[in-house]
């Protein structure tokens, strides 16, 4: 007999836990289907153990600057081997309580791939079960370039599986995943060459935390490799070599990590066998109630193709919740203003819009005040750490449209700045707020120097 459910999430990552856990929570009789693990890509190979390993390289360089502090550290050394197992460890009871939790609120958890039958029927390890409404929440997987000896190299997917630490390490991609395991491997000591198609990294942010981060990665001793082009990998005893287009031959490496962007995991869904369209990269186009084009299948997260952030996923997932069995009309997810945080050494947080993009939007109306100063905490370490911040207002009531920052402690002091400018506040707003001293986010409410963005962009 074939099971019908009110709601089939297909995908259990970010985007599908919460939006079943929330129609749960309302009384409607949902199924999640997941073939992989629980908790999909930020739980197993994403935001956690990427956020573990940058901790990591934090704690190095907290080890490094404590001499200038007093202290005299003794010889230590840094396994690989145990962070990993307390890791995985720690991966796997967020796979449990993902499961307890999705059990506890009574969705029923079916395991295996499902494929789509038509748009109410989806098939798992051949039963079939059919629902009123199925949200696709598939997610995403990294690309790997179409070039000889490609497979020698790993994703980041396979970067969570290294059993030991490679020693020299190649990094193909100028995206924050790229930029963050540059950073947090160099500060764990290994050699980092990273190679770039343009001349910086982080090409959709602003352009001041794109030269700052750049300068701290240089710095640090990341070997930078601009206007390349992978042509081919080859393997010979003495490691990995990496070749361009223009014959450039780089190496030798005992690891090649591709972080060149990532795509939907549709093809083997069978969307069309639904009538689901999907773009040329396997994108299910939405609207923004999360809606497609057929009437009944809704998609959330990665597989929609923007704002690619495990917070973003679970926000539309519960509020698509909300509107279908919530008896809230109307609700959707607000895709402005999303604040996010780039875990680079020193990590980002920026919101709101660039300034080329602010420009773009409100043209002469747009001015930048702007700031770069040493953090306390590294007066006198013997490695050099900058803070730079920016605000983008617009306006005659200059409202701040955009708010950037790289330093240490930016990735926890974005969240509140977040609300601000999401509520709209002025830079007279920021002005107003009494400092808190002595810390690097009171130069946020203290910026003085304005200059005219028209002049230089
Ligand atoms: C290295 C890395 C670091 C990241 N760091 C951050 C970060 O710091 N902060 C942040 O906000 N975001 C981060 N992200 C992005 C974040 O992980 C994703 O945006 C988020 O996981 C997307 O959620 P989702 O629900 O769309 O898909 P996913 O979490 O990818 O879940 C999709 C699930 O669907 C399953 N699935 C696929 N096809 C089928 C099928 N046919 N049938 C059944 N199940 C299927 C998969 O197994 C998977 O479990 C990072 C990503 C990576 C790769």
């Amino acid at each position: 007999m074939t099971r019908h459910f009110d709601l089939v999430c297909i995908g259990g990552g970010s985007g599908g836990v919460a939006s079943a856990n929330r129609a749960a929570s309302y009384g409607a009789k949902v199924a999640l289907i997941e073939g992989g693990r629980l908790g999909g890509t930020c739980v197993n190979v994403g935001c956690v153990p990427k956020k573990i390993m940058w901790t990591a390289g934090q704690m190095a360089h907290t080890i490094e600057d404590a001499a200038a502090y007093g202290f005299s550290v003794p010889p230590h050394e840094f396994r690989w081997d145990r962070l990993k197992a307390a890791r995985d460890a720690y991966v796997a009871n967020l796979n449990g309580a993902y499961e307890r939790y999705l059990r506890g609120n009574k969705v029923e958890i079916i395991r295996g791939y499902a494929r789509f039958v038509d748009a109410r029927t989806v098939e798992v390890e051949g039963e079939r079960i059919t629902a009123d409404h199925v949200l696709v929440a598939v997610g995403g997987t990294p690309r790997i370039p179409d070039i000889p000896g490609a497979m020698l190299g790993i994703t980041s997917d396979g970067y969570f599986e290294l059993e030991t630490q490679p020693d020299r390490m190649a990094i193909v991609g100028g995206g924050y995943i790229a930029v963050e395991v540059a950073g947090l491997m160099r500060a764990l000591g290994s050699e980092v060459t990273q190679f770039l198609r343009r001349d910086h990294v982080l090409h959709d942010f602003d352009p001041m935390l794109r030269t700052n981060l750049q300068e701290h990665m240089l710095a640090d001793g990341i070997r930078q490799v601009t206007g390349f082009h992978p042509a081919r990998v080859e393997r010979d005893d003495a490691g990995l070599w990496l070749i361009g287009e223009d014959r450039s031959r780089h190496g030798p490496f005992d690891c090649v990590l591709w972080a060149i962007g990532r795509k939907p995991v549709t093809a083997a869904l069978a969307p069309e066998a639904a009538g689901l369209p999907t773009d040329d990269n396997g994108v299910i186009p939405v609207d923004r109630f999360q809606d497609t084009p057929v009437p009944g299948i809704h998609a959330v997260g990665d597989v929609t193709g923007h704002h690619e952030l495990t917070p973003v996923a679970i926000a539309a997932g519960r509020r698509l919740a909300d509107r279908l069995f919530g008896g809230m009309a109307g609700r959707h997810l607000d895709y402005e203003n999303i604040a996010t945080v780039v875990f680079s050494h020193p990590p980002i947080g920026t919101v709101g819009l660039t300034e080329p993009q602010a420009v773009a939007r409100h043209g002469a109306d747009v001015k930048i005040y702007e700031t770069r100063f040493t953090p306390m905490s590294h007066g006198f370490t013997q490695r050099t750490v900058k803070t730079a911040m920016k605000l983008v207002v617009a306006g005659s009531e200059e409202r701040v449209v955009g708010c950037h920052v790289i330093g240490p402690g930016a990735d926890e002091m974005l969240q509140g700045f977040a609300v601000a400018v999401k509520m709209g506040a002025t830079k007279r707003q920021f002005d107003d707020t009494v400092a808190i001293h002595p810390t690097a986010s009171e130069e946020m409410v203290t910026m003085k120097t304005a200059r005219d963005a028209r002049r230089e962009v």
